[in-house]
């Protein structure tokens, strides 16, 4: 069952449903920082800087018997969505393609809302 945002999102409401995003599907990220050594490399991007980057929730008790630890990476604003890339005719970004968990996502947003019904921990960077 869609959500009222989700459904406004598949029904192109005041939305360029073309438009490109990246879908983070963190619950099975480890956490190897493979897809931020991966952005650097694409972009050459200098020390101390990043493209995507990893954080860190918890570990934090919610409930009882209930504890919470994640690892989400997170878009920075030097993320272009590797764009000569995909314009070079590569099908994924540098971070989707190197993140052997397939964390991350490529895609039109209505494809990624989609996507985002099945799963519940997800987040959707799509930078204009
Ligand atoms: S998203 Fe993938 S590559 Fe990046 S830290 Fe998580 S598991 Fe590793
Ligand atoms: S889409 Fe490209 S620029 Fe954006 S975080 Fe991934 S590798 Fe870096």
């Amino acid at each position: 069952m869609l959500t009222d945002f989700h459904q406004m999102l598949v029904e192109n409401k005041g939305v360029n449903m073309s438009r490109k995003g990246l879908l983070i599907d963190y619950e099975y990220c480890i956490g190897c920082h493979t897809c931020e050594v991966a952005c650097k490399q694409e972009h050459n991007i200098d020390v101390g800087k990043w493209g995507i980057k990893i954080t860190q929730q918890g570990p934090m008790q919610y409930k009882e018997e209930k504890w919470t630890y994640d690892f989400i990476p997170v878009p920075t604003d030097l993320c272009d969505l590797c764009k000569d890339r995909i314009k070079g005719g590569k099908q994924q970004p540098a971070c989707v393609k190197h993140c052997q968990a397939g964390v991350m996502k490529y895609g039109s947003i209505k494809e990624l809302a989609e996507y985002m019904e099945l799963k519940h921990k997800t987040v959707l960077f799509a930078p204009k």
